[in-house]
């Protein structure tokens, strides 16, 4: 129970009677646990025909490309990077209840760090005219979910992209700092305010500013991003001035094979 009470007084300041209200958080409980399981239902439910819908927009796409017909086969392709978009948000509320339930479990492999960093990045040049510079030292294996940290470099990336209006240009980089291997994407977008640095990391918040309406999201990415990163023994951070840009970074601990 949660207890709230406030003290009514006379007109001269003498104590009357208390006024309280008590609250059974037990409540609120119940209700965010019925919110994630209708989330994570919804939300699988979504990704099943949006699998077929990208498999038909792939077809069609690579039907009017055959017949020559290039215009129609630019709108099937749009069509596709569209259904991309949308099959990741649900994929974020998924992996949120997930998290949520405590039921997000990592395949921990030992993998080259430097070589899925290059593939990830490759795999999203594909659809952006960004261009993505890439600073990679030889760095080494790590021991994590592969396919989980590729979607914290792919986070990073689509958000230094999408919070930078005016630019065209980021710069990923691979390090190794001493026993760990530090992975960031600068950008020279919006930057952050210092007060919302850490906020960022939290689950659903959006740092609002006159623009915001302008940049869509949800607000999950770099909470599930977080969660990602702490459960595989390593740190997350941002550093970031307001209208020159970010760099958002990870580190993860070199695996001893
Ligand atoms: P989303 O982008 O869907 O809102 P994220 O969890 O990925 O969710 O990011 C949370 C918030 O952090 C964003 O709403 C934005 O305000 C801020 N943010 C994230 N990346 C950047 C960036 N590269 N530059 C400026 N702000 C950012």
């Amino acid at each position: 129970f949660i207890n709230r009470a406030t003290p009514v007084l006379d007109e001269e300041g003498n104590l009357m009677q208390w006024i309280g209200t008590s609250t059974n958080i037990n409540d609120f409980k119940i209700l965010a646990a019925q919110k994630d399981t209708f989330l994570g239902i919804a939300s699988h439910e979504l990704k099943t025909p949006l699998t077929s819908l990208k498999l038909y927009a792939q077809v069609l796409e690579r039907m009017l490309r055959k017949t020559g017909d290039e215009k129609n086969a630019e709108f099937a392709k749009k069509m596709d990077v569209q259904i991309i978009k949308l099959t990741s948000l649900i994929g974020d509320l998924l992996d949120v209840t997930k998290i949520n339930s405590g039921k997000i479990y990592l395949n921990e492999t030992h993998f080259d760090f430097e070589k899925l960093v290059i593939e990830t990045i490759e795999e999203q040049q594909l659809s952006t005219d960004f261009t993505i510079e890439m600073h990679i030292e030889k760095s080494g294996t790590v021991f994590a979910d592969k396919d989980r940290v590729s979607q914290v470099i792919t986070n990073f990336i689509s958000n230094a992209i999408k919070y930078s209006p005016n630019t065209q240009k980021i710069i990923a980089r691979v390090e190794r700092v001493e026993n760990n291997i530090q992975f960031s994407v600068q950008d020279f977008g919006i930057g952050i305010p210092e007060d919302k640095k850490d906020k960022v990391f939290e689950q659903y918040y959006r740092v609002s500013g006159d623009e915001e309406t302008t940049f869509p999201g949800l607000g999950l990415g770099l909470f599930i991003s977080a969660q990602i990163v702490e459960r595989s023994n390593g740190k997350i951070w941002v550093n970031s001035i307001p209208e020159k840009g970010s760099s958002f970074c990870f580190s993860l601990p070199v695996a001893n094979q």
